[in-house]
């Protein structure tokens, strides 16, 4: 190997480049769960992996996972810390979302052992397959499995051509039948770490190349309908009519008028789905559908914005003498950074940088969400150019890069002399 004389950011955004030419679309970048792009980027990554000197397997989901093992004998010698992040991608997406943590944990992995520091403990990176949910109807499949969150009948979800993931798995190479037996145990874990491109503005305005994270959203997908009166556009007088979507125009309106009474628990609620029904320009809408994503920094906010949100399209009804509905679709609940990584993080950010990082929320979900449920997580977000995502316009400068994996390897260090004390 004669990378060593090239910064570990030079060294990321060539990674980052090369698995960044394994798409499904020449020119694109669409990297979907279990297809044969995914399983070339895997192989690669394993690759990567074992050139750090780590072994590595393939888990019946289709995670790779790379485990470099403790470096000296000692209560935690047996422990594994995880560090990981997500190798699939959404259609037309940007590089780093996902790749960065895991080629950020491949580097951090290499750079330990060249520096010779015998770690207390054992570091696994893991690589998941499946975390943006764009193929099937399901997310986080390769977290979840390793937390043992994946519960059960969703083998037999399909994709829009009609595979199922069981008849994926065993045609990538997994086994679908196995994914109970990858669940890690909780004493065999000392935490999971991710490093994650922000995907949103708040470190580029602050002019900051990395923060520490509190916590991953609560989240929460609701279906909403309105149901009023479909008539002929020329002869019904507006005084008489019951006219679905201007009601849904009104609800929509106060779903932002609360999320914005929410924003110190960052509250966000977006409409990005509509359906007016029978959608034709001279007939009055009888009957509208929508979705609503609503999302905050802790479940209490959450459920109060829901609780007001339901109140106020009540109200509405009641008003436009319109029927009205809203079903919960499903809710995540808020998944809180452990503050003793945060201080981890936070310390060895403030370490690379020199100045002490700022705290953000992460609006988008994560494979924290999912690890949560078997360990304590921690986030560090790397800042990308005017906060854009899932966009091919997606950038992250190669100085940040290199900061961010300073900053991981940090991190280890900070947790491994935490874990020294307990050595005799
Ligand atoms: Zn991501």
């Amino acid at each position: 190997m004669n990378d060593a004389s090239r910064s570990l950011g030079d060294r990321a955004q060539a990674m980052i480049d090369a698995l960044a030419t394994i798409t499904a679309e020449p020119g694109k970048l669409t990297r979907l769960y279990l297809t044969g792009e995914h399983r070339e980027a895997a192989r690669l990554v394993g690759e990567w992996m074992r050139r750090a000197g780590m072994s590595v397997r393939m888990d019946a989901a289709g995670t790779m996972h790379g485990l470099l093992p403790a470096g000296r004998e000692g209560p935690d010698s047996r422990r594994r810390l995880l560090i990981g992040s997500h190798i699939d991608t959404v259609v037309d997406a940007g590089r780093y979302d996902g790749t960065l943590g895991v080629i950020a944990g491949i580097l951090a992995v290499e750079e330990l052992r060249d520096r010779a520091v015998p770690l207390p403990f054992a570091i696994e990176i893991l690589a998941f397959g499946d975390e943006e949910g764009v193929r099937f109807p399901k997310t986080l499949i390769g977290s979840s499995t390793v937390s043992g969150a994946l519960g059960d009948a969703m083998l037999e979800l399909t994709d829009e051509t009609g595979v199922t993931i069981r008849d994926a798995l065993l045609k990538f190479g997994g086994d679908p039948d196995a994914l109970a037996d990858e669940a890690y145990v909780r004493g065999t874990v000392l935490g999971y770490l991710e490093v994650h491109i922000e995907q949103g503005p708040v470190l580029d305005q602050a002019g900051q190349p990395l923060g520490v994270v509190s916590a991953i959203a609560s989240q929460g997908r609701y279906r909403l309908s309105i149901k009023g009166e479909a008539g002929h556009a020329g002869t019904v007088p507006m005084q008489t009519r019951h006219d679905a979507l201007v009601a849904a125009a009104q609800v929509i309106l106060a779903i932002e008028e609360v999320a914005m009474k929410h924003a110190r628990a960052s509250c966000v609620a977006t409409v990005g789905e509509i359906k007016a029904m029978p959608g034709t320009s001279n007939v009055i809408p009888g009957l509208v559908e929508f979705s609503l994503d609503l999302r905050a920094s802790t479940d209490d906010a959450r459920s109060a914005a829901a609780s007001e949100i339901r109140r106020r399209i009540r109200d509405v009804g009641v008003r436009r003498g319109v029927l009205v509905g809203m079903e919960t679709m499903h809710e995540k609940p808020v998944a809180t950074c452990a503050p003793r990584l945060k201080r981890a993080v936070s310390l060895a950010i403030e370490r690379v940088t020199g100045s002490r990082p700022l705290e953000l929320m992460s609006g988008a979900g994560h494979d924290g969400q999912a690890m949560v449920n078997l360990t304590d997580i921690g986030m560090m977000f790397v800042r990308c150019r005017a906060g854009i995502s899932h966009n091919p316009l997606e950038s992250v400068e190669r100085e940040d890069m290199d900061l961010a994996i300073r900053a991981l390897v940090a991190t280890i260090e900070v947790i491994a002399d935490e874990h020294s004390g307990a050595d005799r």
